[in-house]
């Protein structure tokens, strides 16, 4: 197999040969037909996150077709067609995966950072963590629903159903998929660029947006909840000081640069401040029904898995209009 492997962070990628993996019990082997790349990869290779595995494979966006099982795997066939995301492994018996927030698990694995990941040819996955794809799905539009697809919806649920008046700060592969679901619900979306990103504001609008400006500008309309998808923790004051009383802010990203001090008046009149964190197997099977359903336009660059530092350079610049994707 080949893989574009981290040996330390803040160095490039480095392309390697390696014995094709065998899976272990519980496991499968995939052949990797695309894999997107996500701003939590880039903050894994610029070291911003705690220590995960190394030398390690990023990518936790990945489109693949099962090519081996390890022994005891019965859920999944040769030649199926899965896709496997950032949660890889949970405990199964700490008090989180007991009352179904399995996101949290004490002590749980991360595709891409804690086990290898689908910056390759080849994968290898627990089963039980594989989410089920339809045949009929193009495997490079596919990948970025992943993670930027279910943790914005995840984000969104979180938002609340009740939020009409939607705000996403940073415009990225998450945001461009997520107001498509937030308009497909009736919802009015303002979206929030690096200020003067002109062609972000203009594909936001092209998608829907009702107004799109930049993240110092306010909102033609005061917000019912805003997600924050930019790695910026100023964002967060503003955001509280465009949402109403009892509006909500929502923190969607890994990692974030500190939140400056604010006057306690922004988050006064029961606002509230949160974050969401990683997935549940059940928001990936919800999330990939309702993206089946509604067509989402997904918007791609594609780069040979070999040009993964590229892929990472554009995104780390700003210079992606949607989300890169990998192909072996
Ligand atoms: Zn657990
Ligand atoms: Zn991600």
């Amino acid at each position: 197999m080949r893989a574009m492997v981290l040996h330390q962070p803040g160095q490039p990628l480095r392309l390697e040969e390696r014995p094709d993996p065998v899976p272990g019990p519980g496991e499968v082997r995939l052949r990797v037909l695309a894999c997107a790349v996500c701003r939590t990869d880039l903050h894994v290779v610029d070291g911003e996150l705690p220590q995960g595995l190394l030398p390690v494979v990023p990518g936790h966006e990945i489109v693949g077709l099962v090519e081996a099982l390890g022994d005891g795997v019965t859920t999944l066939h040769i030649g199926q067609r899965v896709g496997v995301p950032w949660l890889a492994h949970t405990c199964g018996h700490c008090r989180h995966c007991g009352d179904g927030h399995e996101n949290l698990c004490d002590a749980p694995l991360f595709t891409g950072y804690t086990r290898d990941g689908g910056f390759a040819s080849h994968v290898v996955a627990e089963a039980a963590f594989c989410l089920p794809l339809a045949g009929s799905h193009d495997a490079v539009h596919t990948a970025p629903l992943l993670c930027a697809g279910l943790i914005g919806w995840r984000a969104l649920r979180t938002a609340g159903e009740d939020a009409e008046h939607l705000g996403l700060y940073g415009f990225g592969a998450a945001a461009h998929l997520l107001i498509q679901v937030a308009r497909h619900q009736g919802r009015t979306v303002y979206a929030f660029t690096k200020p003067g990103d002109e062609q972000a504001q203009a594909f936001a609008r092209s998608l829907g947006a009702a107004w799109a400006g930049g993240s110092d500008d306010n909102p033609p309309h005061e917000l019912d909840a805003a997600i924050l998808f930019a790695p910026d923790g100023s964002l967060v004051p503003r955001a509280l000081a465009a949402v109403r009383k009892g509006g909500r802010v929502v923190c969607a990203g890994i990692h974030m640069s500190d939140i400056p001090s604010f006057p306690y008046q922004l988050l006064w009149e029961e606002r509230q401040l949160v974050s969401v964190a990683n997935l549940t197997r059940r928001d990936g099977a919800d999330f990939l029904m309702l993206a089946t359903g509604m067509r989402l336009q997904v918007e791609t660059r594609t780069y040979p898995l070999e040009q993964a530092n590229q892929a990472l350079d554009d995104l780390r610049s700003g210079h992606l209009q949607g989300a890169a994707v990998l192909q072996p």
